[in-house]
């Protein structure tokens, strides 16, 4: 049943229910003082009709006592009939015999007044009888004046008690009425209505008329029914039923329209709440009013209002974080570029929680906190370069304990290296999977960190200050920084590792020295540096003497300890800024930046005597055996004995070859058309010697490294196995021309 038709139902209950209660009751009482008032006249009417009963009996005695009183009783009678005393008199004798009557004698059946005993049927007519005397006043006979009960004697009661009057048959109230002053249409109605009723009793009829019986009783001979009409308006139960039809209707319409008024903001209110939780925010309801439904629908519009603004804001700053998740997505994934991933990671990391500022800081190996990635902080002032802070400081100290952490700054605090905030949170993060500090030279553990083997150690720091609006960072908030100062270490451990794996890319395992991947690179870069710059460049080709007896006498170990060693004492005689290569097998190249051919020799010279003065130990401790070696160097220099990296590469290879000619353990500058500087070993090709069968090497193959065909002198090699070690790319060119 809906809220409406409840309304409805309550609303008719409370005001038709008494309308018709109300009618009811009118209707009643209006019935019952009509019963009372008609019963009450009719009781006057019953009097009536005795006493005229009565009345005419005694008119009737007195009739007759005049008549027997008079000396000619045949006049007297005479008389009394004309004057209306009696409508008839007759004198009878002692024995019962009419002496004198007069005519026209009434029907036969006169009832005398004085008897008691009842009768079947109504008399014709009421009689009084006297005795008649003589002088002497003995009995003679009787005179019996009579007056006839004809419809006439009824009307007359009628007209005397204000009734209708109906004389009945018999004692019985069911027998049929004689003479009746009832209009015709009601007779058997009243014939009807008379049955069962008893003396003096009050009954309706259908028709609105009240009938009482009167009589027959005692001095009242005559079996009579009176009936007045109602004084009730004939229509009174049909105006009744029409006024509580009329107010119910009008409260079925007064009903529905107030139902209808009360539930209809109810309904829109539903309405709206249905689609408020179908997830439409839009939904208002209209207020009609200031009371109680109108202030409903002003707080229910306000509150979807403003859960609108709250979805809005909070959509808005999903699809915000959104977009920096799928920025810092994609920076992670395309990039190695650590301070733009960090400051990507920053940059979210601010959007995120509403700092003002902040800045990832990792720890460098002088045990400092250093920032990388800034954002909102201005440079310390006097102190250029990023921001470097003590891990002694706030942050510095979520470094050491490895524990994040959230506060505020109090300003009367003592200035430290941090930038100034007043709050702050910060949140250490680690490599993910070893714990050690990316680029920390010694694997040892950190001075004041964890004891190494516990929890990783912390090797940076993600700061933020400052919350927009001046409230404490949450705990919300270093649940967020937790997420990115995760993807901080995953960053800077990937940038690790893709560094370390290009490193070993480019070195020679065995060694640690470039390998000829990068000596490649290395000759474009410093040749087109040395041509911008208008510079020279100098190329050493190095290759140990007989290094193949070495094997053949002290084995494989030996030779790459000789290898190792050769290498260390290369790294050992030259600057920083020059670059040795292991090309593989023994064969060596370095690179002098900046490097004439009189310098370059210099370092030829060093070289080939650092090897040669002191022979290298091989086997182990307890048995060491010493091994001269010696190396042969060719010497070329950019732009003099060639135009690109590629042909002084070669030139320096030709005056190796000229070395290794001139009998080995020697220097020789590429063939170049000046004599040699005095002091300077000759050039190549000046050197009378041709090579020496025993000096061909062979060429380092090594399985699928060649042919890479990225320079175009480069061919693979002829399939010769490459001794254990020899990992470092493509050939070098030299060995391919198969000297
Ligand atoms: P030359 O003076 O003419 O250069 O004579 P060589 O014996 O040094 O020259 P050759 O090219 O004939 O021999 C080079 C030898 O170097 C051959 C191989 O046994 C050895 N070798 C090459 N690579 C490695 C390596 O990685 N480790 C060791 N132990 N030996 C190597
Ligand atoms: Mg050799
Ligand atoms: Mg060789």
């Amino acid at each position: 049943m809906t809220l409406r038709a409840r309304l409805t139902a309550a609303f008719l209950t409370v005001v038709a229910g008494p309308v018709v209660i109300g009618a009811y009751l009118v209707g009643s009482a209006v019935t019952s003082i009509d019963r009372s008032r008609s019963a009450d006249r009719l009781a006057v009417a019953a009097t009536t009709v005795r006493t005229a009963v009565d009345t005419l009996c005694q008119q009737l005695r007195t009739a007759a006592e005049v008549v027997a009183l008079a000396g000619d009783q045949a006049v007297a009678a005479r008389q009394v009939v004309d004057r209306g005393l009696a409508a008839a008199v007759r004198i009878t004798d002692l024995g019962g015999q009419v002496l004198h009557t007069t005519t026209p004698l009434p029907a036969a059946s006169w009832r005398d007044c004085a008897d008691r005993t009842p009768a079947d049927a109504p008399p014709g007519a009421l009689a009084a009888r006297v005795e008649l005397r003589d002088a002497t006043g003995a009995a003679r006979g009787a005179v019996t004046a009579a007056q006839p009960v004809d419809p006439a004697f009824v009307a007359r009661l009628a007209v005397l008690t204000g009734a209708a009057v109906t004389l009945l048959e018999g004692p019985d109230p069911a027998s049929r009425l004689r003479h009746t002053t009832e209009s015709a249409g009601v007779r058997e109605a009243v014939l009807g209505a008379v049955g069962g009723l008893e003396d003096e009793q009050v009954v309706g009829t259908d028709d609105g008329r009240y009938l009482r019986r009167v009589g027959p009783s005692d001095g009242q001979p005559l079996s009579l029914v009176l009936s007045v009409p109602s004084d009730r308006p004939p229509s009174l139960y049909a105006v009744l039923v029409a006024a509580v039809l009329l107010a119910v209707l009008l409260a079925v319409v007064v009903a529905g329209r107030l139902a209808r008024a009360t539930s209809r903001p109810l309904v829109e209110l539903a309405g709206a709440v249905d689609r408020v939780a179908r997830g439409d925010l839009t939904a208002r309801v209209p207020v009609r009013g200031r009371d109680e439904i109108g202030r409903l629908a002003g707080a229910f519009n306000r509150m979807t209002r403003e859960t609108g603004t709250y979805v809005a804001a909070l959509t808005s700053s999903r699809d915000q974080l959104r977009g920096h998740l799928e920025v810092l997505g994609d920076t992670l994934a395309s990039t190695h570029d650590l301070q733009r991933i960090l400051r990507v990671i920053l940059h979210s990391a601010i959007a995120a929680t509403g700092a003002r500022a902040g800045a990832v800081l990792l720890v460098d190996p002088g045990g400092l906190l250093v920032a990388q990635a800034t954002e909102g902080l201005e440079a310390p002032a006097g102190e250029p370069g990023p921001v470097r802070v003590p891990l002694a400081d706030l942050v510095g100290a979520v470094t050491v304990s490895g524990e994040a952490r959230r506060g505020r700054v109090e300003p009367t605090v003592a200035p430290s290296a941090e930038p100034p905030c007043r709050t702050y949170i910060a949140v250490p993060f680690a490599a993910p999977r070893d714990g050690g500090v990316p680029w920390a030279d010694s694997p040892s553990p950190r001075p004041g960190g964890p004891p190494s083997g516990a929890a990783p150690a912390t090797f940076g720091v993600l700061a933020l200050y400052d919350r927009l609006g001046g409230e404490d960072f949450a705990d919300d908030d270093l649940v967020t920084l937790r997420t990115f100062a995760g993807h901080a270490a995953v960053a800077v451990d990937n940038v690790r590792v893709h560094e370390e794996t290009q490193r070993l890319s480019l070195t020679d395992p065995l060694t640690g020295l470039w390998n000829y991947r990068y000596l490649r690179q290395s000759l474009r870069r410093e040749v087109e540096r040395a041509t911008r710059f208008g510079r020279m460049l100098s190329v050493l080709a190095l290759d140990l003497d007989r290094f193949k007896h070495v094997n053949d006498t002290h084995g494989h170990a030996a030779g790459d300890r000789v290898l190792v060693e050769f290498a260390r004492r290369i790294r050992g005689e030259i600057r920083e800024v020059d670059l040795a290569f292991r090309l593989g097998g023994e064969e060596f190249v370095v690179l002098l930046p900046e490097t004439d051919a009189v310098g370059a020799a210099t370092v030829a010279e060093r070289l080939g005597a650092a090897v040669r003065d002191a022979p290298i130990a091989v086997g182990g401790l307890a048995a060491p055996v010493l091994v001269p070696v010696t190396v042969s160097i060719g010497v070329a220099v950019h732009p003099d004995h060639g135009g690109t990296g590629q042909e002084v590469l070669n030139a320096a290879d030709e005056a190796l070859y000229a070395a290794k000619a001139s009998g080995r353990d020697t220097c020789r500058v590429a063939g170049a058309a000046k004599a040699p500087a005095p002091g300077l070993p000759a050039p190549a090709g000046s050197d009378e010697g041709a090579p020496r069968a025993g000096a061909r090497r062979e060429p380092p193959a090594q399985p699928g490294a060649g042919g890479n065909g990225s320079e175009s002198e480069v061919v693979p090699g002829s399939g010769a196995a490459t001794p254990r070690g020899a990992t470092s790319g493509p050939h070098p060119p030299r060995q391919s021309r198969g000297r």
